[in-house]
């Protein structure tokens, strides 16, 4: 009777969080929570761009606490942060904020988006991901610069 009391009193899991979030649940979960109910929260990604999106989650509280975020997803293989600020925010602080997700971006084109190491832009019939060779290769996913290569020599 104890320990059913005991559970019952426990916190409740993450609502949001994808089910791999492992060590990221708690921040990807603060994430989730400033995405409006009606857009749907949801991460469309792989789990090894979570640290990316964590870091660049945590630089723009830095500028404003209560920033709100539209969607975080893969699309043409790179990390898109959409977000926006309510706070009257200064120019500089504005370009900051884009510099912010610009460079998220950016090192989502050079990150594996399932494992975390370092990838490039592949492609499998016009779908484009940012994976390794490890990562890409069993999905059918081919590095879109040797592909490039090899069309050269038609
Ligand atoms: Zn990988």
């Amino acid at each position: 009777m104890t320990g059913h009391d005991l559970s019952r009193g426990m916190p409740r899991p993450a609502q949001f969080a994808p089910d791999d979030a492992g060590a990221h649940a708690d921040a990807l979960e603060r994430i989730l929570r400033r995405i409006p109910q009606r857009w749907g929260r949801e991460i469309s990604h792989g789990p090894g761009w979570y640290p990316i999106v964590v870091a660049c989650h945590e630089q723009l509280v830095a500028i404003d606490p209560d920033y709100v975020v539209h969607q975080v997803k893969q699309k043409y293989g790179t990390l898109n942060y959409y977000c926006t600020s309510d706070a009257e925010l200064t120019p500089e602080q504005w370009e900051a904020f884009d510099a912010i997700t610009d460079q998220a971006a950016r090192v989502s084109a050079v990150t594996c988006e399932l494992c975390g190491e370092p990838g490039e832009m592949c492609e499998r019939r016009e779908w484009f991901k940012t994976l390794c060779v490890p990562c890409g290769e069993p999905l059918g996913y081919l590095s879109v610069a040797r592909k490039g290569g090899a069309v050269e020599q038609h």
